[in-house]
């Protein structure tokens, strides 16, 4: 229970808690704690300068034991009346602020852990050749990415210009992308870092990741599918990726987490997972506010953890502030494919849109809006807001 006057099925409710970097018109960006359709105001609730600094990243460096104690002090000041007098100074409008990019992303890693997407590319690019490639069931692919295009939810989508060649082409263009997609990724913040040399196991995921955001991977699918061979995506994916404000903690989904769906191949140890970090997350994809498809992350044959695992194996230290992305979210079913290019079958089946018109890939001033929500405790329901983005045209 709470003292606070919620919106009925808010996803912000005091069981979630989510972080961000906010101001007011006039005021520095600062921590905020979003509950209902408002936010508090953390760094003048707590007089703690760790929250003034504008990102996440130092108070997510100080660790899982100040992680839990802030949000046993935020549940207490929420749910215990006698804290209303002192907290309710600090609560703000949430639709009158302004959002941050929340924290500062130290490197960026993106994977491709969903089996129905890999296999569903798998069919369109190489159709004469099984759908997965050999190692994809033996470990989670990932590539680095350009942390430093990592943008918070709203910034504008400049429709990248670069070279793409089409099969039929003899020799390759330079223009605008004219196929243009998102993906669907749900993304990973390291708080706690670790040191060079030393492998993070599985069990030492939650030491290390601080909380959940929602990904937009926008890709250039011409671009992408001209340049990718042989060392995986570069300008076609490093034009911009989008991320939420909110920062959901780790704790909040305790109650989201499942068991990954059944595995048919062996595991290397270091993979193999006795407590799965499965997260039963269903996203929802909107373009101009129409709903394209529900992913379910739920779905994912790799988990966080394991991604953890892997990309640290080598000896590869983490950092404050490092984000990895889950890969494509897509599902077995039609409408829970986590990008155009799959609900388009590469272009070639048309998406049928309410207002009479149809997409492939995205047209200039399209917006493409995915949020998300989970299960929290005792019943609730975790929002992780939206991550939202409109396309402009190319300069
Ligand atoms: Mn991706």
């Amino acid at each position: 229970m709470t003292w606070l006057d919620l919106p009925a099925g808010t996803g912000f409710g005091p069981a979630n808690l989510p972080y961000g970097v906010f101001s007011t018109p006039g005021t520095a960006p600062r921590t905020g704690v979003a509950i209902g359709d408002r936010v508090l105001d953390l760094a003048a609730a707590t007089s703690d300068p760790v929250h003034a600094t504008g990102t996440l990243n130092a108070f997510m460096a100080h660790g899982p034991q100040a992680w839990a104690e802030l949000r046993a002090t935020l549940t207490g000041w929420f749910t215990d009346p006698a804290h209303r007098a002192a907290v309710e100074p600090h609560l703000v409008a949430r639709d009158g602020v302004t959002l941050y990019l929340p924290v500062e992303v130290a490197d960026y890693v993106d994977f491709y852990s969903s089996q129905h997407h890999a296999e569903n590319l798998g069919r369109m690019f190489r159709p004469d050749s099984a759908p997965l490639t050999a190692n994809w069931k033996h470990l989670p692919i990932g590539y680095h990415g350009r942390a430093g295009t990592v943008q918070v939810s709203g910034t504008p989508v400049l429709r990248p210009c670069g070279q793409r060649k089409a099969s039929t082409d003899d020799a390759p263009t330079f223009g605008p992308s004219q196929r243009l997609d998102i993906e669907a990724e749900v993304g990973f913040l390291v708080g706690v870092g670790s040191e060079l040399g030393a492998a993070v196991p599985q069990t030492a995921f939650a030491e290390h990741v601080f909380g959940v955001c929602l990904v937009n991977d926008w890709s250039a699918r011409d671009l992408q599918s001209w340049e990718y061979v042989p060392l995986g995506p570069f300008l076609g994916k490093s034009f911009l990726t989008s991320v939420s404000a909110w920062v959901v903690p780790l704790a909040a989904l305790q109650a989201a987490r499942v068991a990954p769906p059944a595995r048919d191949t062996p595991l290397l140890p270091y993979l193999r997972d006795d407590e799965p970090w499965g997260l039963d997350v269903t996203l929802e994809v909107r373009l101009n506010g129409e709903l394209l498809s529900s992913p379910p992350f739920r779905e994912m044959y790799w988990t966080p953890a394991q991604q953890l695992a892997h990309l640290t194996v080598n000896g590869a230290s983490l950092r404050t502030g490092d984000l990895f992305a889950s890969g494509t979210v897509s599902g077995p079913a039609r409408d829970q494919r986590g990008s155009l290019i799959e609900l388009s079958w590469g272009g070639t089946e048309p998406i049928p849109l309410d207002d009479g018109t149809t997409r492939r890939f995205l047209d200039d001033g399209d917006t493409v809006t995915l949020t998300a929500t989970a299960p929290g405790a005792d019943g609730t329901r975790i929002s992780f807001g939206a991550v939202t983005g409109t396309v402009q045209p190319a300069r």
